[in-house]
């Protein structure tokens, strides 16, 4: 059994969601659950509570999320575009989503509602539910990008839990700015995926059907990290 594009999300639950989900998780309980996540290697957790707008906007009855986010193999990121290095990133997403289901039979087991929303399935953008935790930005190359890193994929799973520490601002809006006074994914980009006007174009992109991240590779934020590039930024913006 695997994730697969337009297919029911994959059952590897061991434990069933309770009758009567609990609401309200305590702190000691969170963070138990976090140190859980940490110690099944992924790098951090982000929480997106949805507008009714939001809800309304995708047909979705899904109201707290939490997102699940590893550390892509940069093994694997540095590869040459070829099969071999899309199975690579396949066979990792899918080792990763394995694990993801075990922290929702954890959630279920502390007595809360978990479903991992289905990865695969075009009729909700996980990326626009990242957006919703204020704890992420899109950059100039399109990618979804967390404090954690620009190489940083995710699992969500929807649940009952209404007190999860929800961002209410996004403090990395500075970003797009950056990407403004930089460009080299738009200069480098071997398939020129973008317009004219440094706007990508997702079609010409071979992200997925050919595994290529040399964007990823060359960007700032991948190379420095997130902090060292805002340090940057504040010196550029004091110049
Ligand atoms: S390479 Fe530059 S413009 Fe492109 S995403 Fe990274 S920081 Fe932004
Ligand atoms: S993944 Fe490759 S093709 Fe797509 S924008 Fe980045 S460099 Fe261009």
């Amino acid at each position: 059994m695997r994730f697969r594009y337009h297919q029911p999300v994959p059952d590897f639950y061991k434990i069933e969601n309770p009758k009567n989900p609990k609401t309200i998780i305590k702190d000691n309980i969170l963070k138990e659950f976090i140190d859980i996540v940490i110690a099944s290697n992924f790098v951090g957790l982000s929480y997106s509570k949805l507008s009714d707008e939001f809800k309304k906007e995708w047909k979705i009855d899904w109201d707290n999320i939490i997102i699940l986010k590893y550390v892509m193999s940069h093994d694997i990121l540095k590869m040459n575009p070829s099969k071999e290095k899309c199975q690579l990133m396949d066979e990792e997403f899918q080792e990763v989503g394995i694990k993801a289901f075990a922290l929702a039979d954890v959630l279920r087991e502390f007595g809360f509602e978990a479903d991992l929303i289905n990865p695969l399935d075009d009729r909700v953008s996980l990326r626009a539910i990242a957006m919703q935790s204020n704890d992420a930005v899109i950059t100039r190359s399109n990618m979804c990008m967390f404090k954690e890193g620009l190489n940083i994929g995710f699992f969500m799973i929807k649940t009952s839990i209404e007190n999860l520490p929800f961002k209410k601002e996004n403090d990395m809006l500075w970003v797009s700015h950056y990407c403004s006074t930089c460009g080299v994914c738009v200069d480098r980009c071997p398939e020129n995926a973008f317009d004219e006007d440094g706007k990508f174009l997702r079609k010409l992109c071979t992200a997925h059907r050919e595994g290529c991240s040399k964007c990823i590779d060359l960007c700032p934020f991948y190379k420095r990290g997130y902090d060292k590039v805002k340090k940057r930024y504040g010196r550029m913006k004091n110049e």
